[in-house]
């Protein structure tokens, strides 16, 4: 048996043969003249039906992506079109038309951009598979696919086929198709290293989906050990379900709200049928992303308004923009940086361009006349003097407004962790964003690949950061609420639970699995685990203990 590890991105075991898939070669035909047009035409025809037919079939996650699939097919086909004028022949013309857009965007050198990047490699595979009638390869039900790269519409063709899991030697957690896999519930790994080397068309794999480890040719004990851990896990996942329409008390009866992480509204129905308490975090540089031009302010307080109506009592927290770092608009001017995390980000951003920043206010007073659940937040705050800024630009703006909104401030830079004594004065709750604050605290950039073994956010430095910003934020009773992905973690939810942190803002769909491990565990217990692990000297010694602890109140088959 051989073990390789990789980045665990969506979780679930699968066993299975291997179906090694090489990459797509483009030995096409040409083809040319009056025939260029109508191939064209009839392979827009069909990718569109094929979309659709996922769109209709696939959860709004999944069906979001796909829709803005479609409109770049649309747009894509239009510039071929001109180019098929022009005389060149079909092949040519669509691989000219998005190689132009790979190269442009490979440019900005962002990460979110870089999804964008994917979709179009995506839709040229898709395009020119249909103008050229190829058919994607076909694999036997509950095989587990090996692949260099997996597209998104690879993958769903795949899933209709019964596959049992994915690795996949490239992608990031955050990639369109990772979030396609958990959606689908698909275990997968990525980053696995030369697996499409290592593994031979036939072999038996294991894919543990919750350690990233993949088993190839494991032995017959081995097999019989991850059968029952899958058997397991489909029981768990019944339990899950049956936690999320209840609240997440403890055994011995404290209260700490699940709510969600949301970047449109489709997230946000996600997030109601799974129970969520509200919103804890709508990102909304990514409604401003999914947009050509920038909202007028009448047009995204609609949009917080049908958001805010859907959660009837239930808390919005809107986040203000978070452009910057790794996240510019394309159609809104940002300077060239040599560090652009530590740049013009967020309410640096804002504050130096405020015409942008009291538009967004302006939606903000104007929903909330209308709806009294919403809170906002400001990202990447890093003095008082911004708190005081942004509190009197909303002054302007409504001196009631600036009574009536409930007021916070994202704590993710560690330079607010020395000012916490005079920041809980300024403010009605805090929100501790632990992507960004791992990274700032560990100097380690969150998208280099180089550095990330470095990043840890369950290591004891940030353990310790977030139990000093509870301590404050008791002291002054104002809620506190952990919004990062160490929140969607379950091995750190007792930790966050034993710390005193009110609130879980969590991935849609995790909040039933969330919900479930809090019902389960008692605060006083969890109040010692939390004292322990900040003792401890890195983040394994932590995951160590937690799993002790968990076992205990969870039982000694949990999957992480
Ligand atoms: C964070 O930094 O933890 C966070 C929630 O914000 P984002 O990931 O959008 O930077
Ligand atoms: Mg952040």
């Amino acid at each position: 048996m051989q073990i390789i590890k990789g980045i665990p991105v969506s979780g679930g075991m699968g066993i299975g043969e291997a179906i090694v898939i090489q990459p797509v070669i483009q030995t096409t035909t040409e083809i040319t003249g009056e025939d260029a047009k109508s191939a064209i035409l009839n392979a827009k025809k069909n990718t569109i039906e094929l979309l659709d037919e996922f769109i209709a079939r696939e959860p709004p996650e999944v069906a979001d992506i796909l829709k803005a699939h479609k409109l770049m097919v649309d747009a894509i086909v239009s510039e071929a079109l001109e180019e098929v004028e022009k005389g060149r022949g079909a092949v040519a013309a669509i691989n000219s038309v998005i190689d132009k857009y790979v190269k442009l965007l490979t440019a900005s050198g962002s990460s979110l951009i870089q999804l964008r990047v994917n979709d179009l490699i995506d839709i040229k595979n898709t395009l020119l598979e249909n103008l050229t009638q190829k058919n994607i390869e076909h694999v036997k039900k509950g095989s587990i696919i090996v692949i260099k790269e997996i597209q998104p519409s690879q993958l769903l063709r795949y899933k209709n086929q019964g596959i049992a899991g994915i690795v996949s030697e490239r992608g990031s957690y955050t990639s369109h198709v990772a979030i396609i896999a958990r959606n689908l519930g698909i275990p997968a790994i990525f980053g696995a290293k030369n697996v499409t080397e290592l593994v031979k068309n036939g072999d038996l794999i294991i894919v543990d989906g919750f350690s990233g480890e993949v088993l190839i040719n494991p032995d017959k004990n081995t097999v019989e050990l991850y059968n029952a851990k899958k058997k397991t896990f489909t029981k768990l996942i019944q339990l899950f379900e049956r936690a999320k329409d209840k609240h997440a008390i403890t055994t011995d009866g404290y209260k700490v709200l699940v709510t969600a992480n949301i970047g449109s509204e489709d997230d946000l129905n996600t997030a109601l049928i799974n129970g969520c308490d509200g919103v804890g975090l709508f990102r909304t540089e990514f409604y401003y992303l999914s947009r050509q031009t920038l909202p007028s302010s009448e047009e995204f307080s609609r949009i917080l308004e049908k958001l805010a109506n859907k959660l009837e009592e239930k808390p919005l927290t809107i986040r203000l923009l978070d452009v910057g770092g790794d996240k510019p608009l394309p159609y809104l001017s940002s300077p060239k940086e040599n560090n652009p995390f530590l740049g013009l980000r967020g309410i640096r951003y804002l504050l130096k361009y405020r015409g942008l920043l009291k538009s967004q206010l302006q939606a903000i007073v104007m929903a909330s006349s209308k709806q009294k659940n919403i809170r906002v937040m400001a990202p990447m705050v890093s003095t008082i003097e911004e708190i005081r800024l942004l509190k009197e630009e909303i002054k302007k703006i409504s001196p009631k407004a600036k009574e009536n909104i409930e007021f916070g401030i994202m704590v993710e830079v560690p330079s607010t962790l020395f000012l916490l004594d005079k920041i809980i004065k300024e403010v009605d709750f805090l929100s501790i964003g632990t992507n960004d604050l791992t990274q700032y605290l560990f100097a380690v950039d969150r998208t280099n690949e180089e550095v990330s073994h470095i990043y840890d956010d369950m290591h004891p430095a940030v353990l310790r950061a977030i139990s000093e910003i509870t301590k404050h934020a008791q002291k002054k009773r104002i809620p506190v609420d952990v919004c990062g992905e160490l929140a969607s973690n379950p091995l750190a939810v007792p930790i966050l639970v034993g710390l005193g942190i009110n609130e879980l803002s969590v991935s849609p769909t995790s909040i039933p699995l969330i919900k479930w491990i809090i019902q389960n565990i008692p605060l006083e217990r969890s109040k010692r685990l939390a004292k322990e692990v900040l003792t401890l000297e890195n983040g394994q010694e932590v995951r160590e203990k937690v799993r002790e602890f968990l076992k205990e109140y969870l039982g000694e088959n949990i999957p992480w």
